[in-house]
Order: structure tokens, then C-alpha cells, then sequence
């Protein structure tokens, strides 16, 4: 940590500072300059970072060499982590993964003929929310349990694997019953206490950046999962809130060679809520994985108009199909599969 004094700190204000920083067993290391005087930290960092060091006369600007994340990090983890989510599918290698499948799970028969539609495309994975985290109470909220016993059905019959979202502590122990991976919602990233859950077990987690969440906090979400003992997480860009209203969120493409630079996690990018259109969903898509993405996880529905929740950013199985050979294009333009 570095501490950069005002031009006018005083002497006093100096030793104050380097007295405080003794007395929490760091070493400081003072250089006086001609215009100003700094402050290097020597130590464990995590021990001064709680400390409000900008609140004390003189100082202007603290500032972190270390990373709040650590078992996120790639200075924790040099090589990427694949995330081995069961069945033969892995996320993290050479091999994109694709997770596709309706919004929400809305009745048996019509998951199946999605998941079976899905697959034939190359999805690995099958989505579906049983649990929906909807803005409007009056809202379609899912079928509960039951959507859980419908995706066990259709993995049973398509062997795909599932995704699902878990909102609720509460329903933990029946969500790890039907799923392979354990979906953290846009909403619920800053969740703490459900993360530390998740982390508890040993369930792959993927977890979605939150609408106006910034790439550090969504590391330092993952960070509470893998403190807990949980190594598998996937990341997820699902588009964020900026002043840009032509989309449903804006999806920064960004987010995944910085990301990949900073973490040793998977990321996925999810196309169809960052749009919030099914015609952008594919451009999105095709983008994500040429910027470096593990794969995608987008919404599929054989009637759109008739879905119960985002049939707007919904893509039919031809187009989904259509897509999915375009993917396949764009990954063997940079040395990876489908
Ligand atoms: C979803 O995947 O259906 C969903 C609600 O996503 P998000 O949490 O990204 O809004
Ligand atoms: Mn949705």
C-alpha cells in the first residue's frame, strides 16, 4: 500500500501516520520528495486495508498494490481453472460450453422438446428457472419444485446437465438435489450470506455480475464462494445498467479479457438478458466469444410470444440452431470448439 501525502502535510502529521502504521506491526517506509512526501506500507495488506488511513490529517490519496481478491486472482492461480460441472462437460478449456434453455421452466412437455432442440444444436448444459427473480410481485414466479422435478426429468431424458437459479437460503438443500450447477442471479450477487452458503458446498456456482456492479466486486463475490472452500465458480457478464436505454443493460464486452487478465475463472457471457432482444442476441454472442469468453448461456423458447418470462430476448431453436454453426466458426478462428 502506498500512502500519498498533501504537499502541506506537516511533520507531525507524518509521524502520526508512521506511528499508527508501527503500532499495527507494518513497517513504513518514508520517502520525502520535493514537491511531496509518500508512504510506503510493508505487511499484510488485509490488515491496513480496514484501517481508514484517508480520514487522518495530511493524507490524499491511499492507494492498493495488492489485490482485495486473492483466491480469485491469477497472481493465486497462474493457469485457468476448468470448472468440471459433471457428465464430460468442463467450462474453462479449449472446449466452449453452451448453456441454453427457456427463461423460466414452464411446463414438463415443453422443456423437454427445448431441451431435446437444444442439444441437437451442441448445448451441453440445460437452463431454466424454477425460482424466478421477477420486478413485479404479480409477476410469473416460477413453478418451485415442481420446475426443479421437470429439468431432472428432461436431464434424465437428454442428459444434459442442468443450471438452475437459487434465490433463497432456504431452498438450498432441495435446489442441490436437481442441479449441476447452482445459478447466482444478477440481483442476488451481493447476496453474502446465500454466496457463503453456496460456498459451504461443492457444487459448481456460476454467478452473474449484478446490473451495477463493478468487475471488482463481482471478483470479490467469487472471492466469498471460494474463501468458503468452493473452487468452482464460473463468471458471468450479463450486461450492466448505463445511460444506454436501446438495450434492456448495456453488455460490456470488456469485462471479459479483464476478467481473464485478472482471475483464473471461467467466464460465460449471457447474451440475451445484456440485449433484452432476441435480434441482438446473436451478434452479442458471436462477439463474447471472440473477445475470449468459456461460452455462452442464452434463453431459447419454441414461442417467444407465448413465454412466461423474456420471450422478447428469446431465440426460436432454427435460430438458436443457426447461431450455434456461426459460433462454431468464430471458435475455430481462435483455436477453440464447440
Ligand atoms: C435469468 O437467467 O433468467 C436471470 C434472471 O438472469 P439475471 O440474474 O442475469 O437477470
Ligand atoms: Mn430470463
Amino acid at each position: 500500500m502506498i500512502i500519498v501525502l498533501r504537499p502541506d502535510a506537516t511533520e507531525k502529521q507524518v509521524n502520526h501516520l508512521v506511528a499508527k502504521i508501527k503500532s499495527l506491526g507494518l513497517k513504513p517506509w518514508v520517502s520525502k520528495g520535493v514537491e511531496r512526501t509518500i508512504i510506503g506500507v510493508i505487511g499484510e495488506e488485509d490488515i491496513i486495508r480496514v484501517q481508514p488511513l484517508e480520514v487522518f490529517p495530511g493524507v490524499e490519496r491511499v492507494l492498493q498494490i495488492l489485490k482485495p481478491y486473492k483466491l480469485a486472482s491469477r497472481d493465486f492461480k497462474k493457469e485457468d481453472s476448468v470448472i468440471d460441472v459433471g457428465g464430460g462437460v468442463k467450462v474453462g478449456s479449449k472446449k466452449l460450453v453452451v448453456m441454453a434453455g427457456p427463461c423460466s421452466v414452464e411446463s414438463e412437455k415443453l422443456l423437454i422438446d427445448i431441451a431435446r432442440k437444444v442439444k441437437k444444436a451442441g448445448a451441453t448444459v440445460l437452463r431454466g428457472g424454477a425460482f424466478k427473480p421477477r420486478t413485479s410481485p404479480y409477476a410469473f414466479q416460477g413453478l418451485g419444485v415442481q420446475g426443479l422435478k421437470y429439468l431432472a426429468q428432461a436431464k434424465k431424458e437428454t442428459g444434459l446437465r442442468i443450471i438452475t437459479e437459487l434465490m433463497d437460503i432456504r431452498d438450498l438443500d432441495t435446489v442441490l438435489k436437481y442441479t449441476d450447477i447452482i445459478q447466482i442471479g444478477a440481483r442476488n450477487m451481493q447476496n453474502f450470506n446465500l454466496l457463503k452458503e453456496v460456498g459451504k458446498t461443492k457444487r459448481p456456482v456460476l454467478l452473474k455480475r449484478g446490473m451495477a456492479n463493478t468487475i471488482k466486486e463481482l471478483l470479490m463475490s467469487a472471492e466469498y464462494v471460494l474463501s468458503e472452500g468452493n473452487f468452482s465458480v464460473i463468471l458471468c457478464e450479463r450486461g450492466i445498467r448505463t445511460f444506454e436505454d436501446a438495450t434492456r443493460f448495456t453488455l460490456d464486452i470488456t469485462a471479459v479479457p479483464v476478467i481473464k487478465n485478472l482471475s483464473h475463472l471461467p467466464v460465460v457471457v449471457d447474451p440475451s438478458h445484456a440485449t433484452g432482444k432476441w435480434g441482438l442476441v446473436g451478434p452479442c454472442a458471436k462477439a463474447g466469444i471472440a473477445a475470449g469468453a468459456d461460452g455462452l448461456i442464452i434463453e431459447v423458447h419454441p414461442k417467444p410470444e407465448e413465454a412466461m418470462s423474456d420471450g422478447e430476448q428469446s431465440l426460436v431453436p432454427a435460430n438458436f440452431e443457426k447461431l450455434m454453426k456461426e459460433i462454431e466458426k468464430i471458435a475455430e478462428a481462435i483455436g477453440r470448439t464447440l
